[in-house]
């Protein structure tokens, strides 16, 4: 691929590492022409099953989406950007491991929750009462985001 930096087409891959519970190739590139270093990350792109809303409407499954609002909910957690990638690429991996086509908000909603215990418990048990009704991944996330920023004015008006 070119250099970000100066459009080169030529730059070598000085190391290459699986990441993300090996769904993942993290290759740190350089490139030939102006030393720059930069890095990479490839996946393999599979079809997903559509998102099936709970007011029965579909979407198609969206990872930026459901990564931005992990990112948001997780923001003042102990976990890593590596565990957040683990846990979409787990994610993805069971869902489509039903061979469905469609696949219920729900049950994303379900196996996030699950991953999200094994991961961190004090964020699964905050949010674990609450995500049933939402209707979809990024509300979901707004709200977790919006419970964390609560947290955190209580915890300065405790100080
Ligand atoms: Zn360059």
């Amino acid at each position: 691929m070119h250099c970000p930096f100066c459009s080169e087409l030529e730059t070598k891959v000085i190391d290459s590492r699986l990441v993300a519970d090996g769904n993942q190739v993290r290759r740190r590139r350089q490139c030939l022409s102006c030393s720059e270093r930069f890095t990479t990350f490839e996946t393999a792109e599979l079809v997903m099953p559509r998102v099936i809303k709970t007011d029965g409407t579909r979407e198609p499954y969206n990872e930026n989406k459901l990564r931005n609002g992990l990112m948001r909910a997780l923001e003042k957690r102990p976990v890593s950007t590596e565990q957040i990638e683990t846990l979409i690429s787990q994610l993805e991996s069971e869902l489509r491991a039903t061979g469905e086509r469609e696949v219920e908000s729900q049950h994303i909603g379900n196996i996030l929750m699950s991953k999200l215990a094994q991961v961190d418990q004090v964020a699964y048990v905050r949010f674990a009462s609450v995500y049933r009704c939402f209707q979809d991944i990024e509300e979901f996330g707004q709200a977790i985001a919006g419970l964390n920023k609560g947290k955190h004015i209580k915890a300065q008006e405790d100080l």
